[in-house]
């Protein structure tokens, strides 16, 4: 049984929270690169160019890459053989955002959903917690931004609905949300389980490097024709028309219940931010 203490964790989330917030990923970047030789509005080029010139600002001087820094989403994988010791697991990942965001600048974004105060330190984060083989902790921090997550969305579809319903509800939603996911997206979908993890399955697909295949023949197929048609809508970057209205679309998979087909659609606006460290 490894030890790791907490304290460790909360550094490593203090870390990554701002360099998530700066240091938008190469993948987005060559993804740009991409999106700019296809686009054909000279608008559309002109805001992609402006998106990258803006990542480069954000990681060279240390600044936001958005001012909306985003709920702070944790992805914990801790291995079965460690031992977590000196306090309590959340505890420690609060007290990592909390440090993060007061040292790196960054915008508190968190209030009662009531009142709307402010918490004035970007917690509670939300944190994902997986058990898996090993004596590891894997640490991912990837805040996400208000307006891409209002323009996602659940539903229970039937089972006749099918793959063309899936397609039909999700060309949908990004028609529906126009500008204000902030486009270029990626659209993460997660197909089957519950509600919750319909919801968990279509986050977790965000995280996968752009630009990289779906491993399932099917998958991969549906990602690329839902892409295609989405890209034809042409709401493009930032809402100002082009095809480049998403970057990429993303499925995760698994069996749901006979009577049900659960969907979610949870869109990421270009600002992919997600950084990771492994103890
Ligand atoms: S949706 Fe993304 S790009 Fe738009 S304001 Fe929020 S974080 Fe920034």
């Amino acid at each position: 049984m490894r030890e790791i203490n907490v304290q460790l964790i909360t550094e490593k989330v203090r870390a990554l929270s701002m360099d998530a917030n700066t240091d938008l990923g190469e993948d987005v970047l060559q993804a740009f690169d991409r999106a700019m030789e296809k686009e054909q509005s000279p608008l559309g080029i002109e805001i992609l160019k402006e998106l990258k010139e803006n990542a480069r600002i954000a990681r060279e001087e240390k600044v936001a890459i958005c001012q909306d820094t985003g709920f702070a989403v944790i992805f914990l994988e801790v291995g079965q053989d460690v031992h977590l010791v000196g306090g309590d697991l959340k505890e420690a990942v609060f007290e990592g955002v909390r440090q993060g965001y007061r040292d790196g600048y960054l915008r508190k974004s968190i209030c009662h959903p009531f009142t709307r105060v402010n918490t004035g330190d970007n917690t509670p984060a939300i944190v994902h917690i997986d058990i898996v083989p090993g004596d590891k902790v894997k640490i991912t921090v990837a805040p996400k931004g208000g307006g891409s997550e209002n323009m996602s969305r659940v539903v229970m579809l039937t089972p006749s609905d099918g793959v063309e319903g899936i397609k039909r509800f999700v060309v949908q939603r990004i028609k529906e949300s126009g500008s204000n996911p902030c486009p270029p997206t990626i659209v993460g979908i997660g197909i089957g389980g519950t509600l919750e993890e319909a919801a968990l399955l279509a986050k977790k697909s965000l995280l996968r490097p752009l630009g990289s295949r779906n491993p399932d023949p099917e998958l991969d197929r549906l990602e690329a024709e839902i892409l295609d048609e989405v890209n034809r809508l042409g709401i493009g970057p930032q809402g100002l028309g082009g095809r480049t209205t998403s970057l990429a679309v993303h499925i995760l998979m698994m069996p749901c219940h006979i009577a049900s087909l659960p969907l979610a659609v949870n869109i990421q606006c270009h600002v992919q931010r997600h950084k990771e460290a492994v103890i």
